[in-house]
């Protein structure tokens, strides 16, 4: 694949924020990677103004050993500022599209690696997820998409949006190549700690061989989500799994825990970008010190940023921090219990993805910024809890695809790469926008 060619395709979709100028035809290889990584010589911007012109000087820890693997950098995917986002709509530099209706959401905030992954043949994405951001956009767009555990793959060079939560997952529409990777991006890592704790990552070929469903996730569902959903139940019990319904009702608090957590990390973590050291710092440097951070934050950063940068300060501050921080840590911690107890009797947990397929850009500026965070409220437990999770797509409504999700306890995502090959060779995905 050319860069002109991939330029041509880029041009209809707009997945991408950056081209690769040279792509090797030697390549083991083609993947790109969501645009919080870092790339050597290569723009990367987070979907923000504030970055524009930052071409770093080394490669993340995730894209060096794909590299290492053979692969070859094609491009930097588009993406909701710093990952603020479900619908990847919070993008400085155009809003990728979805390739089976233009009109509608790639999802977010990895929303162009999902895009590529679901447009490209035999294309795999570096994404990251943080709240959903692997699996929203996967389900949207009809591809696999895989999170794994928290500290499997080394988050040097990830642009941290929530340190405690950020991971890079993979997205490709070709089921058995998410196992196969993620053993090559894996692995401890001495440039991140979090990453050195982890046991060896051993694809078993282990099945899954008891499912828990909890009653709570088809709560608010789309009636069309939620008979994908009971087929596909059907389905895993046909393969010879068990399945049975629990309850786990502390899902219900995990939204407002995951927003407090996220946006105090995300805004302690923005308050690097003042014009001083990345990107642009063509601000006005007769002003003082405050006045030349502020007057660059306000011109630079989009809304989404700076609504994130208020919420999360808000939280932190003196007075506050016991009633909104320390207790949203608390619901973290009886999330965490909620998943330990299930997996002390069932090998995975499953729920659909997301609550609806893909909305359209109209429907999604008539939401509220609470509707956008309340969309993800079956993608945020598993990512608060850390434990690795899978969206497989799994039916289709008005045209658009469906998704399923599936959570393991953590260091199982063996029996996630073994679930997605059984499940691809099951269930017939449809692909859109392929070859054009
Ligand atoms: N939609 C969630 C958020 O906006 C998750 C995004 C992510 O995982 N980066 O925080």
């Amino acid at each position: 694949m050319s860069p002109d060619r991939l330029a041509e395709i880029n041009a209809r979709y707009h997945m991408f924020s950056a081209i690769s100028p040279e792509i090797p035809e030697d390549a083991g290889f083609l993947f790109s990677a969501k645009d919080n990584l870092t790339s050597a010589g290569m723009e990367t911007k987070c979907g923000s103004r504030i970055l524009e012109g930052y071409v770093p000087v080394f490669d993340a820890a995730a894209i060096e050993r794909m590299k290492a693997a053979g692969g070859a950098l094609v491009g930097k995917t588009n993406m909701d500022e710093f990952g603020f986002g479900t619908f990847s709509v919070n993008s400085a530099f155009g809003v990728p599209l979805n390739p089976f209706d233009p009109e509608r959401s790639c999802g977010g905030s990895s929303g162009g690696s999902a895009c590529a992954a679901a447009v490209l043949e035999g294309h795999v994405s570096l994404g990251v997820s943080t709240g959903g951001s692997v699996s929203c956009p996967a389900s949207f767009c009809g591809v696999y998409g895989l999170t794994p555990t928290y500290g499997r793959v080394s988050r040097h060079g990830l642009i941290d949006y929530g340190n405690s939560l950020d991971k890079v997952g993979l997205l490709s529409a070709d089921a058995p190549v998410l196992g196969r990777r993620l053993a090559e991006i894996s692995g401890r890592d001495p440039r991140d700690p979090t990453s050195c704790a982890q046991p060896e990552l051993s694809l078993s070929g282990k099945r899954i061989s008891s499912v828990a469903a909890p009653e709570e996730a088809l709560r608010g569902v789309s009636g069309a989500v939620g008979e994908a959903f009971k087929a596909s139940l059907d389905r895993i019990r046909e393969s010879g799994a068990d399945v049975e319904t629990i309850s786990m009702p502390s899902l219900r608090y995990a939204i407002p825990a995951y927003y407090v957590i996220a946006t105090c990390e995300a805004s302690t973590n923005l308050a690097r970008y003042v014009g001083m050291r990345y990107g642009r710092q063509d601000g006005d440097l007769s002003l003082g010190f405050d006045d030349y951070f502020a007057s660059f934050r306000t011109e630079y950063f989009g809304d989404e940023a700076k609504r994130r940068i208020l919420l999360g300060t808000y939280a932190r501050m003196a007075g506050f921090r016991d009633r909104y921080y320390a207790k949203a840590l608390r619901v973290r911690a009886h999330i965490i219990e909620s998943y330990k107890e299930a997996f002390g009797r069932f090998d995975a947990v499953a729920t659909p993805t997301m609550p609806f397929i893909a909305p359209r850009f109209s429907e999604i500026s008539a939401m509220s910024p609470v509707d956008s965070f309340a969309a993800d409220f079956l993608t945020v437990p598993p990512n608060l809890a850390g434990i690795p999770h899978l969206s497989v797509p799994c039916g289709y409504s008005e045209g658009m695809p469906i998704g399923l999700h599936v959570s393991t306890d953590h260091w199982r995502e063996d029996l996630l790469a073994s679930f997605a090959e059984d499940w691809s060779e099951s269930f017939k995905a449809e692909r859109a926008g392929v070859g054009q």
